[in-house]
């Protein structure tokens, strides 16, 4: 029963069982914060992220929230410029800035193309740009917005997983290739990637979210993409309840992470970064769960693996 359901899931499906949308506002970022990462030449910075309001992305990806905080219609153009200026006018100077848009920034009906020259000017004084974009929509538009910075710029894509069954399951339209041929196309144009890595999305066992979120690792780098996030795959969007209840999805746990984190960082590849954020939710036991949180944190800053934390409650 469950097979079949999980094989009809669709973007029909997936949004009828969405919960509503948050209020956004066309003309403000609907949040933004300061965080520290490690960057590629090996320092500690702050980092800045602004989560862009824009239109809800064209994909229904099976795992994604990020159409909470979306409009239903384009954003006018001059909205994303106006955003990113009331962000940097609150946050401190910092020479990485994130511009996050929960959808693709080079889809021409996310951020319009005729706002890239002022939105370049605007992060004209950072070192490095990050945006968000479908590996399907690489293309001639990154490199227009490349050539107008003065920055570097890294497009971050969602590889999700290389298993292949689970990744059309997951609905994102792609396959592993589409990834590697983007990680390509940007690397030769001097642009800088990032793969976002899920550890147990939907329809996979402990066991096989571990090996298919390290193969998936092993692959992007392959590829030659510069690092790696690992998102431990949460719920909340009334799909993943719904698998949940199903049993085709259980959230991984703490332990699978720090494995995959260890053996990312074991492969001297690029930085491989965990989304440390909300990490409770996978922990099974309290006495232990700062210390591990901690070193987590501290395995993203210094990019090197740290003796385990031991527990006498759950070793
Ligand atoms: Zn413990």
């Amino acid at each position: 029963m469950s097979e079949n359901r999980a094989e009809s899931l669709d973007d029909h499906r997936i949004r009828t069982l969405r919960g509503p949308k948050n209020q956004v506002d066309p003309f403000r970022p609907y949040h933004y914060l300061v965080e520290q990462e490690r960057s590629l030449a090996g320092i500690v910075e702050d980092v800045l992220s602004i989560f862009l309001t824009n239109r809800e992305c064209r994909y229904s990806c099976l795992m994604c929230d990020l159409w909470k905080n979306t409009t239903d219609t384009p954003v006018p153009p001059g909205a994303i410029p106006t955003q990113i200026q009331w962000a940097l006018e609150k946050l401190p100077g910092a020479k990485q800035v994130k511009l996050y848009n929960s959808a693709n920034f080079f889809d021409p009906g996310a951020v319009p193309p005729e706002d890239y020259p002022r939105i370049a000017s605007l992060v004209d004084q950072f070192e490095t740009v990050i945006v968000e974009n479908h590996p399907l929509l690489t293309g001639q538009r990154c490199l227009q917005f490349a050539r107008l910075l003065r920055p570097r710029l890294q497009v971050a894509m969602g590889l999700e997983t290389i298993n292949p069954e689970v990744l059309r399951r997951l609905n994102k339209k792609m396959v592993p290739g589409d990834f590697s041929r983007s990680v390509s196309f940007l690397k030769k144009e001097g642009i800088q990637t990032r793969a976002f890595i899920l550890l147990r999305p939907p329809f996979q066992s402990e066991e096989e979210g571990i090996h298919w979120a390290k193969q998936s690792l092993k692959f992007a780098f392959e590829c030659g993409t510069d690092c790696c996030t690992l998102i431990p795959t949460r719920s909340g969007n009334g799909i993943m309840e719904l698998l949940h209840q199903e049993g085709l999805f259980t959230p991984p746990l703490l332990s699978s992470l720090e494995e995959v984190q260890e053996f990312g960082l074991g492969l001297h590849a690029g930085s491989v970064f965990v989304d440390t954020w909300d990490l409770q939710l996978f922990s099974q036991c309290d006495t232990c769960f700062d210390g591990r949180l901690q070193r987590l944190v501290k395995m993203n800053l210094e990019q090197r693996i740290l003796p385990p934390v031991s527990c006498s409650c759950c070793s």
